[in-house]
């Protein structure tokens, strides 16, 4: 017998508003400063090991990307990366942080048809500050019913969110852009879980689709998440 579902979790990044691209366009700013030191996918690659390395110290966000993005730097230049360099990319890092939010089509809307009908909680990771300065600015922060920042997203993470926040996973929903951070855990959680696909999806988060669940759904775009959700109601 399927219970009721009253809980939903949005994840944040490319699920509601942009995030990976203005990523992608630093890393190309980095690259270009350091063309004379490397090549581009040699770089990105030395990036990749960077950020996966110190995932465990800084966590996940923007300035933990600069410091791997300087790491890189001195390590592909044999530590004579100019000055100038270093401040550039610091510079990046702080216009990322203030860079505006730009929601993704149908996120205003879906947010707005389910707030009242369930309780909405925004599941996050990444810097605090930052989470919180983007949903201020989203506009949809009256809409949730509580905020979620967390170091990682596991199933016990949502196990206990969903319980916080409602009667449990089995009574939960999480949508989001990765298959491995949003769907697989809270999947294993016991929940919902639908997936919503970005275009752009930092490498260190692509899994395999869990087709043969049958609590996995699979949309276009935010706007088909209300069919899916009168779907199992
Ligand atoms: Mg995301």
């Amino acid at each position: 017998m399927t219970q009721n579902l009253t809980t939903i979790g949005f994840d944040a990044d490319d699920t509601l508003w942009q995030n990976e691209a203005l990523f992608q366009m630093t890393q190309d700013r980095f690259a270009t400063l350091l063309t004379d030191y490397a090549e581009a996918d040699h770089l990105a690659e030395r990036l990749e090991a960077a950020e996966q390395r110190n995932l465990g110290r800084y966590g996940f966000g923007i300035k933990g990307f600069v410091l791997s993005m300087i790491e890189t730097a001195i390590e592909v230049t044999s530590e004579r990366v100019p000055a100038r360099v270093i401040r550039a990319l610091i510079e990046a890092g702080q216009q990322m942080l203030d860079h505006p939010i730009e929601l993704l089509p149908g996120a205003r809307d879906a947010v707005e048809g389910l707030a009242g009908r369930f309780t909405l909680v925004l599941i996050t990771k990444g810097d605090l500050l930052d989470q919180e300065r983007k949903l201020a600015q989203s506009g949809l922060g009256e809409m949730f019913d509580a905020v979620e920042i967390v170091s990682d997203k596991t199933p016990q993470i949502y196990a206990s969110a969903f319980e916080r926040h409602g009667g449990g996973a089995e009574t939960a929903m999480m949508v989001g852009n990765s298959l491995k951070s949003d769907v697989i855990p809270a999947l294993e959680a016991g929940a919902w879980a639908v997936h919503v696909p970005h275009d752009l999806t930092w490498s260190l988060e692509h899994a395999e689709a869990p087709h043969e669940d049958e609590r996995f759904f699979q949309i276009d775009n935010l706007a088909e998440l209300g069919r899916v959700i009168d779907q199992i109601g």
